[in-house]
């Protein structure tokens, strides 16, 4: 049994054997493949993986659009799955406890953005992605994400799930959730708050669902008119195809598209001080811009970018989403099924986020 002897690895301080689904090359299909993770120290948990979403980022990552990805490539950063081993000085998990994992493993701890348990910005440059990044705490070893069948993680790092929560649910919010969950409150959006999601996918979905809760009027933005139905089924005022003609302004607009469009669109449909927040992360060769000419003649508006969001904020969105039942609509799929699932995701045909059932995984 390989989890028994994981536990026996952690055990004795050796590296932890694992097993996933990698890319070798940015235009490869995914195979199995077997590695191993750092041991288990004082302060890390050993959880062994039971679901894994597929974020459209991970496609960008394997693909190598965003920056010339590190390989093979064990993508997965919506992860979630039981603690079966924890450090000497875990006091947060004990074994059995049911646990998530999302973009990040790792940061400094001692800068201004790591106190503010703001890590995704740490200042010093350590912040370790769980995967596709070199991990500065372990010998510079490349992080391996969580298509595979466990992870070992400094519990700082991980978040607590409750042992009744829904657990293929639970791992899409790890970046979906909280991705779009942090602009909301950065933006203070309240009762009566007019917003707007741009992008209708995963992300999107998302944003409503949570902007609904909290009391806003939310207008969706989608390349189609396919899921009109879906969205105002959902409770969202309207659905537009286009931004042209939209005689509606809104105090945010959250962007969630990842391929090439021009934000000012979105500016000019914005309240007079109203704020549009990027979350979606195009390809770099889509070279999407924001003509300065453009902007001030649009002013008082602000535009930001959102990455994600810190650990603390991760955990309160893990809570509000249990609390008030808001989840992502997933399709379970099996591990050999992920070059199908970027397929669809690539078209546009991906009606639901996608969650590996590492049950799958032989
Ligand atoms: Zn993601
Ligand atoms: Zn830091």
């Amino acid at each position: 049994m390989l989890l028994e002897s994981n536990l026996n690895e952690a055990k004795e301080g050796k590296r932890i054997s694992a097993k996933g689904y990698a890319v070798n090359h940015k235009n490869d299909t995914f195979k199995p493949f077997t590695f191993s993770r750092h041991s288990l120290g004082d302060n890390d948990i050993l959880i062994e993986i039971l679901y894994a979403g597929i974020c459209h980022s991970d496609l960008h990552s394997a693909r190598s659009e965003w920056h010339e990805g590190i390989y093979p490539m064990v993508p997965g950063h919506e992860i979630a799955g039981r603690v079966v081993a924890i450090g000497k000085n875990v006091d947060k998990f004990k074994v059995g406890d049911f646990a998530g994992v999302g973009c990040m493993v790792n940061s400094c701890g001692e800068c201004d953005a790591c106190k503010k348990s703001q890590e995704q910005f740490c200042q010093n440059g350590k912040v370790v992605f769980t995967y596709d990044c070199k991990d500065c705490f372990h010998d510079n070893e490349p992080t391996y994400g969580g298509y595979s069948n466990n992870i070992v993680v400094s519990q700082n790092f991980a978040i607590k799930v409750p042992n009744d929560a829904p657990l293929d649910k639970v791992a899409p919010l790890l970046c979906a959730g909280i991705t779009t969950y942090s602009p909301l409150k950065f933006s203070g959006v309240k009762k009566g708050s007019k917003v707007a999601v741009a992008g209708f996918g995963g992300l999107g979905m998302m944003a409503l669902k949570y902007a609904l809760q909290m009391g806003a009027e939310v207008s969706v933005f989608a390349r189609n008119k396919n899921k009109e139905k879906e969205a105002l089924d959902l409770g969202a005022k309207a659905l537009y195809d286009n931004t042209n003609n939209v005689s509606e302004r809104f105090d945010l607009i959250i962007s969630t598209i990842p391929t090439k469009y021009d934000p000012i669109e979105y500016v000019k449909l914005l309240s007079f001080d109203g704020e549009l927040a990027i979350v979606g992360l195009p390809p770099t060769d889509d070279n999407v811009n924001i003509s300065l000419n453009n902007l001030i003649f649009n002013a008082n508006k602000k535009v930001y970018g959102s990455l994600i969001g810190g650990i603390k904020e991760t955990q309160e969105m893990l809570d509000f989403s249990l609390q008030h039942k808001i989840y992502p609509e997933v399709e379970i799929i099996s591990i050999n099924q992920i070059d199908e699932a970027y397929e669809k995701l690539t078209n546009g045909s991906a009606k639901f986020r996608y969650v590996i059932d590492m049950k799958t995984l032989s």
